[in-house]
Protein backbone atom coordinates (compact mmCIF):
# COMPACT_ATOMS: atom_id res chain seq x y z
CA UNK A 1 0.00 0.00 0.00
CA UNK A 2 2.77 2.48 0.77
CA UNK A 3 3.74 2.80 -2.97
CA UNK A 4 0.51 3.94 -4.09
CA UNK A 5 -0.50 7.89 -3.26
CA UNK A 6 -4.00 7.15 -2.00
CA UNK A 7 -6.70 9.78 -1.82
CA UNK A 8 -8.12 12.11 0.46
CA UNK A 9 -11.67 9.72 1.14
CA UNK A 10 -8.96 6.59 1.65
CA UNK A 11 -6.76 8.57 3.45
CA UNK A 12 -9.37 9.86 5.82
CA UNK A 13 -10.02 6.27 6.86
CA UNK A 14 -6.47 5.51 7.96
CA UNK A 15 -5.14 8.81 9.71
CA UNK A 16 -4.10 8.75 12.90
CA UNK A 17 -4.78 5.38 14.26
CA UNK A 18 -2.79 1.79 14.59
CA UNK A 19 -4.83 -0.59 16.13
CA UNK A 20 -2.22 -2.85 16.85
CA UNK A 21 -0.98 -0.33 19.63
CA UNK A 22 -4.83 -0.82 21.19
CA UNK A 23 -5.68 -4.57 21.15
CA UNK A 24 -7.18 -4.15 17.97
CA UNK A 25 -9.52 -1.63 18.41
CA UNK A 26 -10.08 0.19 15.67
CA UNK A 27 -10.02 4.03 17.14
CA UNK A 28 -7.45 5.70 19.25
CA UNK A 29 -8.31 5.92 23.30
CA UNK A 30 -8.98 9.46 24.83
CA UNK A 31 -5.91 9.98 27.21
CA UNK A 32 -6.97 12.64 29.68
CA UNK A 33 -3.83 13.82 31.73
CA UNK A 34 -2.08 16.44 33.26
CA UNK A 35 0.87 14.95 35.22
CA UNK A 36 2.36 12.49 32.98
CA UNK A 37 5.00 10.19 35.84
CA UNK A 38 8.60 9.92 35.06
CA UNK A 39 10.69 7.01 36.94
CA UNK A 40 13.55 8.44 37.98
CA UNK A 41 14.41 11.95 38.51
CA UNK A 42 17.07 11.64 35.82
CA UNK A 43 14.57 10.28 33.18
CA UNK A 44 11.83 13.78 34.61
CA UNK A 45 15.28 16.34 33.73
CA UNK A 46 15.89 14.81 30.66
CA UNK A 47 12.71 15.22 29.16
CA UNK A 48 12.22 18.25 26.30
CA UNK A 49 8.69 19.90 26.28
CA UNK A 50 8.10 18.68 22.56
CA UNK A 51 9.41 15.39 22.50
CA UNK A 52 6.74 12.71 23.67
CA UNK A 53 4.09 12.96 26.26
CA UNK A 54 5.78 15.10 28.60
CA UNK A 55 2.99 17.11 30.33
CA UNK A 56 -0.92 17.38 29.22
CA UNK A 57 -0.75 20.67 28.15
CA UNK A 58 2.02 19.60 25.59
CA UNK A 59 -0.13 16.95 24.27
CA UNK A 60 -0.93 13.21 24.71
CA UNK A 61 -1.02 11.01 22.25
CA UNK A 62 -4.84 11.46 21.40
CA UNK A 63 -3.40 15.40 20.13
CA UNK A 64 -0.67 13.53 18.33
CA UNK A 65 -3.07 10.78 16.50
CA UNK A 66 -5.14 14.44 15.08
CA UNK A 67 -2.21 16.34 14.70
CA UNK A 68 -0.16 13.52 12.53
CA UNK A 69 -3.63 12.81 10.72
CA UNK A 70 -4.57 16.76 9.85
CA UNK A 71 -0.17 17.04 8.61
CA UNK A 72 -1.09 14.12 5.92
CA UNK A 73 -4.05 15.81 4.67
CA UNK A 74 -2.86 19.10 4.85
CA UNK A 75 0.48 17.80 3.00
CA UNK A 76 2.36 19.57 5.75
CA UNK A 77 5.76 18.30 8.03
CA UNK A 78 3.59 19.26 11.12
CA UNK A 79 0.22 20.66 12.98
CA UNK A 80 -0.14 21.72 16.44
CA UNK A 81 -3.54 22.02 17.38
CA UNK A 82 -5.19 24.67 20.08
CA UNK A 83 -7.89 25.72 22.09
CA UNK A 84 -10.06 27.16 19.65
CA UNK A 85 -9.83 28.47 15.67
CA UNK A 86 -9.53 31.84 16.99
CA UNK A 87 -6.03 30.66 19.06
CA UNK A 88 -4.99 29.46 15.75
CA UNK A 89 -5.22 32.51 13.85
CA UNK A 90 -4.07 35.16 16.87
CA UNK A 91 -1.70 32.47 18.03
CA UNK A 92 0.35 32.31 14.59
CA UNK A 93 0.01 36.23 14.64
CA UNK A 94 1.33 36.71 17.88
CA UNK A 95 4.30 33.79 17.83
CA UNK A 96 5.28 35.29 14.15
CA UNK A 97 5.49 39.20 14.56
CA UNK A 98 7.36 41.31 17.26
CA UNK A 99 7.56 45.17 18.30
CA UNK A 100 7.91 46.87 15.04
CA UNK A 101 7.05 44.53 12.19
CA UNK A 102 4.22 45.55 10.28
CA UNK A 103 1.35 42.87 8.82
CA UNK A 104 -0.79 43.12 6.03
CA UNK A 105 -4.19 41.38 6.65
CA UNK A 106 -6.88 41.26 4.02
CA UNK A 107 -10.09 43.44 4.47
CA UNK A 108 -12.42 40.10 4.37
CA UNK A 109 -10.93 38.49 7.05
CA UNK A 110 -13.00 36.63 9.92
CA UNK A 111 -14.25 39.90 12.46
CA UNK A 112 -12.26 38.25 15.57
CA UNK A 113 -8.89 38.12 13.92
CA UNK A 114 -8.97 41.83 12.89
CA UNK A 115 -10.17 42.41 16.48
CA UNK A 116 -7.58 41.01 17.76
CA UNK A 117 -5.17 42.99 15.46
CA UNK A 118 -7.07 46.23 16.59
CA UNK A 119 -6.67 45.43 20.52
CA UNK A 120 -3.89 43.16 20.81
CA UNK A 121 -1.25 43.46 18.07
CA UNK A 122 -1.24 47.22 17.66
CA UNK A 123 -1.01 47.15 21.51
CA UNK A 124 2.18 44.80 21.27
CA UNK A 125 3.38 47.61 18.76
CA UNK A 126 2.78 45.94 15.51
CA UNK A 127 1.83 47.84 13.04
CA UNK A 128 -1.70 46.20 10.92
CA UNK A 129 -3.02 47.27 7.65
CA UNK A 130 -5.88 45.68 5.69
CA UNK A 131 -5.68 44.82 1.89
CA UNK A 132 -8.22 44.57 -0.88
CA UNK A 133 -9.05 41.19 -1.30
CA UNK A 134 -8.64 41.17 -4.87
CA UNK A 135 -5.51 43.02 -4.57
CA UNK A 136 -3.39 39.90 -6.50
CA UNK A 137 0.39 40.60 -7.05
CA UNK A 138 -0.46 44.17 -6.44
CA UNK A 139 0.22 43.17 -2.83
CA UNK A 140 3.88 43.83 -3.42
CA UNK A 141 3.19 47.79 -3.88
CA UNK A 142 2.18 47.66 -0.11
CA UNK A 143 5.17 45.23 1.58
CA UNK A 144 7.29 47.61 3.12
CA UNK A 145 10.92 46.81 4.74
CA UNK A 146 9.30 45.51 8.30
CA UNK A 147 6.49 43.63 6.70
CA UNK A 148 6.68 40.35 8.32
CA UNK A 149 3.31 38.57 7.29
CA UNK A 150 0.75 38.51 5.01
CA UNK A 151 -2.80 37.24 6.12
CA UNK A 152 -5.17 35.72 4.04
CA UNK A 153 -8.50 34.23 4.30
CA UNK A 154 -10.15 32.76 0.91
CA UNK A 155 -13.11 33.02 0.74
CA UNK A 156 -13.15 35.87 3.29
CA UNK A 157 -15.45 35.48 5.88
CA UNK A 158 -19.57 36.89 5.24
CA UNK A 159 -18.75 38.19 1.51
CA UNK A 160 -16.68 35.82 0.11
CA UNK A 161 -14.31 37.06 -1.96
CA UNK A 162 -11.26 35.11 -3.28
CA UNK A 163 -7.47 35.87 -3.23
CA UNK A 164 -5.53 35.01 -5.80
CA UNK A 165 -2.98 33.10 -3.68
CA UNK A 166 -0.61 31.77 -6.01
CA UNK A 167 0.04 35.56 -7.28
CA UNK A 168 0.15 36.68 -3.52
CA UNK A 169 2.55 33.88 -2.51
CA UNK A 170 5.31 34.62 -5.38
CA UNK A 171 5.49 38.14 -4.56
CA UNK A 172 5.70 37.67 -0.91
CA UNK A 173 8.44 34.97 -1.39
CA UNK A 174 10.60 36.84 -3.64
CA UNK A 175 10.47 39.73 -0.78
CA UNK A 176 11.06 37.12 1.90
CA UNK A 177 7.65 38.13 3.66
CA UNK A 178 5.57 35.26 5.47
CA UNK A 179 2.14 34.21 3.98
CA UNK A 180 -0.60 32.96 6.54
CA UNK A 181 -4.15 31.49 5.55
CA UNK A 182 -6.81 30.66 7.21
CA UNK A 183 -8.77 28.49 4.74
CA UNK A 184 -11.40 27.04 6.91
CA UNK A 185 -14.03 27.47 4.36
CA UNK A 186 -12.48 24.70 2.00
CA UNK A 187 -10.78 22.33 4.53
CA UNK A 188 -8.05 20.77 3.37
CA UNK A 189 -10.11 18.89 1.13
CA UNK A 190 -10.64 21.65 -1.58
CA UNK A 191 -7.48 23.30 -1.15
CA UNK A 192 -4.60 23.01 0.22
CA UNK A 193 -2.49 26.60 1.75
CA UNK A 194 0.55 24.49 1.31
CA UNK A 195 0.81 22.59 -1.79
CA UNK A 196 0.50 26.32 -3.47
CA UNK A 197 3.43 28.06 -1.36
CA UNK A 198 1.62 29.64 1.52
CA UNK A 199 3.90 29.00 4.84
CA UNK A 200 0.84 28.26 7.43
CA UNK A 201 -2.26 26.41 6.61
CA UNK A 202 -5.19 27.47 9.56
CA UNK A 203 -8.07 25.71 10.12
CA UNK A 204 -10.97 25.92 12.40
CA UNK A 205 -11.61 22.44 13.29
CA UNK A 206 -14.91 23.33 15.30
CA UNK A 207 -16.33 23.78 11.85
CA UNK A 208 -16.12 21.02 9.10
CA UNK A 209 -13.58 18.79 10.46
CA UNK A 210 -15.85 18.69 13.94
CA UNK A 211 -18.72 18.54 11.55
CA UNK A 212 -21.38 18.14 14.32
CA UNK A 213 -22.14 21.29 16.15
CA UNK A 214 -20.18 19.95 19.36
CA UNK A 215 -16.51 20.82 20.04
CA UNK A 216 -14.00 24.28 19.55
CA UNK A 217 -10.59 23.75 18.15
CA UNK A 218 -7.85 25.00 15.83
CA UNK A 219 -5.30 23.69 14.00
CA UNK A 220 -2.29 25.28 12.31
CA UNK A 221 0.04 23.12 10.23
CA UNK A 222 3.48 24.24 8.25
CA UNK A 223 6.64 22.80 6.51
CA UNK A 224 10.13 21.83 8.36
CA UNK A 225 11.35 24.89 8.28
CA UNK A 226 8.87 26.70 10.22
CA UNK A 227 7.42 24.17 12.61
CA UNK A 228 9.72 24.64 15.48
CA UNK A 229 9.81 28.51 15.97
CA UNK A 230 5.92 28.25 15.73
CA UNK A 231 5.49 25.45 17.96
CA UNK A 232 7.55 26.97 20.34
CA UNK A 233 5.81 30.51 20.03
CA UNK A 234 2.25 29.09 20.17
CA UNK A 235 3.59 26.65 23.57
CA UNK A 236 3.99 30.34 25.31
CA UNK A 237 0.39 30.72 25.24
CA UNK A 238 -0.40 27.23 27.46
CA UNK A 239 -4.11 27.00 25.02
CA UNK A 240 -3.96 23.62 24.26
CA UNK A 241 -6.97 21.45 22.90
CA UNK A 242 -8.08 19.20 25.06
CA UNK A 243 -8.14 15.56 24.75
CA UNK A 244 -11.53 15.13 24.32
CA UNK A 245 -12.32 17.12 21.69
CA UNK A 246 -9.11 15.61 19.98
CA UNK A 247 -11.01 12.56 20.08
CA UNK A 248 -14.27 14.12 18.99
CA UNK A 249 -12.40 15.62 16.21
CA UNK A 250 -10.33 12.42 15.17
CA UNK A 251 -13.98 11.47 14.65
CA UNK A 252 -15.24 13.95 12.69
CA UNK A 253 -12.41 13.62 10.25
CA UNK A 254 -13.38 9.98 9.24
CA UNK A 255 -16.42 10.98 7.52
CA UNK A 256 -15.56 14.49 6.18
CA UNK A 257 -14.86 13.58 2.58
CA UNK A 258 -18.72 12.28 3.05
CA UNK A 259 -20.20 15.09 4.31
CA UNK A 260 -18.56 17.97 2.56
CA UNK A 261 -19.58 15.48 -1.02
CA UNK A 262 -23.51 16.26 0.16
CA UNK A 263 -22.69 19.90 1.45
CA UNK A 264 -21.32 21.08 -2.08
CA UNK A 265 -24.26 19.41 -3.68
CA UNK A 266 -27.22 20.66 -1.83
CA UNK A 267 -25.66 24.28 -1.40
CA UNK A 268 -25.05 24.80 -5.19
CA UNK A 269 -29.24 23.39 -5.30
CA UNK A 270 -29.93 25.91 -3.05
CA UNK A 271 -27.77 28.92 -3.93
CA UNK A 272 -28.89 28.12 -7.15
CA UNK A 273 -32.31 28.42 -6.40
CA UNK A 274 -31.90 31.65 -4.21
CA UNK A 275 -29.67 33.36 -7.44
CA UNK A 276 -33.33 32.64 -9.19
CA UNK A 277 -35.76 34.40 -6.81
CA UNK A 278 -37.10 37.85 -7.39
CA UNK A 279 -36.23 38.88 -3.86
CA UNK A 280 -32.39 38.28 -4.16
CA UNK A 281 -29.91 40.98 -5.94
CA UNK A 282 -26.89 38.41 -5.62
CA UNK A 283 -25.93 35.20 -3.93
CA UNK A 284 -22.04 35.51 -2.45
CA UNK A 285 -20.95 31.70 -3.67
CA UNK A 286 -17.83 31.16 -5.70
CA UNK A 287 -19.38 28.18 -7.42
CA UNK A 288 -22.01 29.91 -8.83
CA UNK A 289 -20.69 30.91 -12.75
CA UNK A 290 -21.56 34.23 -12.18
CA UNK A 291 -19.61 35.20 -9.05
CA UNK A 292 -16.90 37.72 -9.96
CA UNK A 293 -14.08 35.11 -8.41
CA UNK A 294 -15.65 32.05 -10.06
CA UNK A 295 -12.39 31.36 -12.93
CA UNK A 296 -9.98 31.79 -9.66
CA UNK A 297 -12.00 29.30 -8.00
CA UNK A 298 -12.07 26.69 -10.54
CA UNK A 299 -8.55 27.20 -11.12
CA UNK A 300 -7.48 26.44 -7.44
CA UNK A 301 -10.35 24.60 -5.82
CA UNK A 302 -11.36 21.23 -6.11
CA UNK A 303 -14.85 21.99 -4.40
CA UNK A 304 -17.45 24.18 -2.26
CA UNK A 305 -18.59 23.57 1.16
CA UNK A 306 -21.64 24.51 2.02
CA UNK A 307 -21.30 28.05 3.48
CA UNK A 308 -22.49 31.00 1.23
CA UNK A 309 -23.80 34.55 1.25
CA UNK A 310 -27.14 36.16 0.18
CA UNK A 311 -27.30 39.54 -0.62
CA UNK A 312 -31.39 40.62 -0.78
CA UNK A 313 -32.91 43.73 -2.93
CA UNK A 314 -33.57 46.50 -0.92
CA UNK A 315 -36.14 45.87 1.48
CA UNK A 316 -36.73 47.11 5.48
CA UNK A 317 -35.16 44.88 8.48
CA UNK A 318 -38.29 44.00 9.94
CA UNK A 319 -39.06 42.51 6.71
CA UNK A 320 -36.06 40.44 6.98
CA UNK A 321 -36.50 39.20 10.70
CA UNK A 322 -40.25 38.16 9.55
CA UNK A 323 -38.43 35.57 7.39
CA UNK A 324 -35.94 34.86 9.13
CA UNK A 325 -37.30 34.39 13.00
CA UNK A 326 -40.18 31.94 10.79
CA UNK A 327 -37.53 29.74 9.31
CA UNK A 328 -38.44 26.35 10.82
CA UNK A 329 -34.70 24.20 9.28
CA UNK A 330 -32.44 26.67 9.48
CA UNK A 331 -31.49 27.77 13.29
CA UNK A 332 -29.90 31.76 13.81
CA UNK A 333 -26.33 31.04 14.98
CA UNK A 334 -22.88 31.14 14.74
CA UNK A 335 -20.53 28.71 13.75
CA UNK A 336 -21.05 26.37 10.91
CA UNK A 337 -19.58 23.32 9.51
CA UNK A 338 -22.19 21.28 11.54
CA UNK A 339 -24.68 18.93 10.05
CA UNK A 340 -27.48 21.34 10.08
CA UNK A 341 -28.82 24.70 8.42
CA UNK A 342 -27.97 27.93 10.02
CA UNK A 343 -28.91 31.26 8.43
CA UNK A 344 -27.45 35.15 10.44
CA UNK A 345 -28.07 38.27 9.58
CA UNK A 346 -24.62 39.91 8.64
CA UNK A 347 -23.10 43.41 8.59
CA UNK A 348 -20.52 43.02 6.59
CA UNK A 349 -19.82 46.83 5.99
CA UNK A 350 -18.94 47.24 9.86
CA UNK A 351 -15.50 45.49 9.60
CA UNK A 352 -14.01 46.81 6.57
CA UNK A 353 -11.39 49.44 6.07
CA UNK A 354 -9.81 48.96 2.94
CA UNK A 355 -12.54 48.60 0.64
CA UNK A 356 -15.88 49.52 1.56
CA UNK A 357 -18.26 47.09 1.54
CA UNK A 358 -21.07 48.08 -0.90
CA UNK A 359 -24.32 46.21 -1.00
CA UNK A 360 -28.01 46.85 -2.69
CA UNK A 361 -29.58 45.39 0.44
CA UNK A 362 -29.70 43.50 3.52
CA UNK A 363 -27.40 40.00 3.57
CA UNK A 364 -27.72 37.01 5.06
CA UNK A 365 -24.98 33.92 5.46
CA UNK A 366 -26.32 30.59 5.01
CA UNK A 367 -25.02 27.16 6.04
CA UNK A 368 -26.79 24.54 4.33
CA UNK A 369 -26.28 21.31 6.22
CA UNK A 370 -27.08 17.61 5.49
CA UNK A 371 -30.98 17.99 5.96
CA UNK A 372 -32.92 17.20 1.74
CA UNK A 373 -31.99 20.43 0.00
CA UNK A 374 -35.95 20.06 -1.05
CA UNK A 375 -37.02 20.40 2.26
CA UNK A 376 -34.91 23.70 2.94
CA UNK A 377 -36.01 25.36 -0.27
CA UNK A 378 -39.86 24.58 0.70
CA UNK A 379 -38.51 26.18 3.95
CA UNK A 380 -37.00 29.60 2.51
CA UNK A 381 -40.12 29.81 0.22
CA UNK A 382 -42.40 29.76 2.82
CA UNK A 383 -39.35 32.57 4.10
CA UNK A 384 -39.87 34.75 1.02
CA UNK A 385 -43.61 34.89 1.39
CA UNK A 386 -43.03 35.82 4.98
CA UNK A 387 -40.69 39.05 3.45
CA UNK A 388 -43.06 40.18 0.92
CA UNK A 389 -46.17 40.16 3.53
CA UNK A 390 -43.88 42.11 6.06
CA UNK A 391 -42.62 44.45 3.44
CA UNK A 392 -46.16 45.13 2.23
C1 LIG B 1 -15.19 30.06 13.05
C2 LIG B 1 -14.00 30.60 12.38
C3 LIG B 1 -12.83 30.82 13.08
C4 LIG B 1 -12.74 30.65 14.58
O1 LIG B 1 -13.02 29.39 15.02
P1 LIG B 1 -13.45 29.16 16.56
O2 LIG B 1 -13.12 27.74 16.80
O3 LIG B 1 -14.90 29.49 16.63
O4 LIG B 1 -12.63 30.09 17.40
C5 LIG B 1 -11.73 31.29 12.40
N1 LIG B 1 -11.79 31.53 11.08
C6 LIG B 1 -12.89 31.34 10.36
C7 LIG B 1 -12.89 31.61 8.91
C8 LIG B 1 -14.04 30.87 10.98
O5 LIG B 1 -15.15 30.70 10.28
Amino acid sequence: MSGRRLRDATLLTLLGRDPERHHGIVNPPVYRASTVLARTVAEYESRRTHEGVTYGRAGTPTTFALEEALAALERGHRTLVVGSGKAACVLTLAALTRRGDHVLVVDCVYGPTRRFCERVLRRFGVEVDYFDPRIGAGIGELLRPNTRLVFLESPGSLTFELQDVPAIVEVCRRRGVLTAMDNTWATPLFFRPLEVGVDISIQAVTKYIGGHSDLVMGAVTTGAELHSALRDGIYEYGAPAGPDDCWLALRGLRTLAARLERHQRSALKVAEWLAARPEVARVLYPALADHPDHQLWRRDFRGATGLFGVVLRPCPMEAVHAMVDGLELFGIGASWGGYESLVLVTHPERQRTAVPWQAEGPTLRFHIGLEDPDDLIADLEAGFARLRRAAG
